[in-house]
């Protein structure tokens, strides 16, 4: 995965320079990641960012931390690319050791990954495997948890999107392990974690606009997001009284391998996230402040909340 900083003028900084910006620097939202207008492509499921064009920006460069998360031990499924690899990031650049699991098709992206957590001076755990597996996913958090010596945030963000225009093409098998990639495999993984978080953890789901704006050719992705949000808000309450946040995190439309390998039709990809309040897609890195917030004691009272990041697109 090779690393495109925006220098804030919508041009990519050559590679290797230091960055001009980071995160807290002060411009405009509308400029700040150039409005990309990505050529139309496809790859196969998942999709690496390796391939993605343009690239997407993870933080490697314009992420800097600050400490928020110094010691803490942190599970990012999905954490190969995109989103999660942003999450993944950042989290280790505040301080923390990071597991990632994703398919053993994305070693490449998670390679690059772990690289990125080890040079912030953390230790990466790398945990391929399919989550429609159920003794892998049954697995995961015990396995993360032995490997960093501990668990105390869990980042359930691996998904599934596939976009099928007429229902009468939605076959059962699609819709099955949407549902199992989606949604089963986050009850299956939060309970096994719970094993392992202490008072003071995080749980923190990637649900999505979605969950309340479906787009007619994602019903059955968007039918798992609004269930995320359901599951979120009832576990919430239920762990609340033991001491462990459960939040979630609803992206608008980003910039990542799920939307060229079939997650959006191939010639909407041009105009994707042009139609936001701020007239372009957002990158990963975008994403990963919502996600080290709600991990971080900071926001010791927020519980059961969504924190939408979507580039301007009206929400609930
Ligand atoms: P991505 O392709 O980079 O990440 C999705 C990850 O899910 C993959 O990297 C893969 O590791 C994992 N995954 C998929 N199927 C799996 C399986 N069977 N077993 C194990 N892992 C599997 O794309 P992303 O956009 O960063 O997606 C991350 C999350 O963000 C997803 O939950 C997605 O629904 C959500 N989201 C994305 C957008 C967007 O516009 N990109 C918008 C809203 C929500
Ligand atoms: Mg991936």
């Amino acid at each position: 995965m090779s690393i495109s900083p925006n220098n804030g003028n919508g041009e990519n900084q050559p590679q290797g320079s230091p960055p001009e910006k980071d995160q807290l620097s002060l411009d405009d939202p509308t400029t700040r990641h150039p409005r990309i207008s990505p050529p139309e492509q496809d790859q196969p499921e998942p999709g690496l960012d390796a391939r993605l064009e343009p690239h997407a920006d993870h933080g490697e460069e314009s992420y800097t931390g600050t400490g928020r998360l110094k010691g803490r031990k942190a599970l990012v499924t999905g954490g190969d690319s995109g989103i999660g690899a942003a999450v993944a990031i950042a989290f280790a650049k505040e301080g923390a050791d990071v597991a990632i699991a994703y398919l053993p098709a994305e070693e490449e992206d998670a390679r690059d990954v772990a690289a990125t957590i080890e040079a912030a001076g953390r230790t990466a755990v790398t945990l391929p495997g399919d989550l429609t597996d159920l003794e892998y996913r049954r697995r995961l958090a015990h396995d993360a948890a032995e490997a960093l010596g501990g668990l105390d945030i869990l980042v359930n963000n691996a998904g599934k999107q596939l976009s099928v225009e007429r229902l009468e093409d939605l076959d059962d098998e699609q819709v099955r392990t949407t549902f199992e990639v989606n949604v089963l495999a986050m009850f299956t993984i939060t309970r096994e974690a719970l094993a392992h978080l202490p008072a003071g953890s995080s749980i923190i789901n990637t649900t999505s606009i979605q969950a309340y704006s479906p787009s007619p050719h994602l019903l059955d992705y968007a039918s798992t997001k609004a269930a995320i949000n359901n599951f979120t808000k009832g576990l919430a309450e239920q762990l609340a009284p033991r001491g462990i946040r459960v939040n979630a995190v609803a992206p608008g439309p980003i910039w990542t391998p799920l939307q060229v390998s079939d997650g959006q039709p191939k010639e909407a990809l041009p105009e994707f996230g042009h139609n936001t309040a701020l007239g372009r897609a957002g990158q990963p890195v975008e994403l990963a402040p919502a996600y080290v917030f709600l991990a971080s004691p900071e926001s010791s009272y927020v519980v059961g909340e969504t924190l939408n990041v979507n580039g301007g697109k009206p929400s609930p």
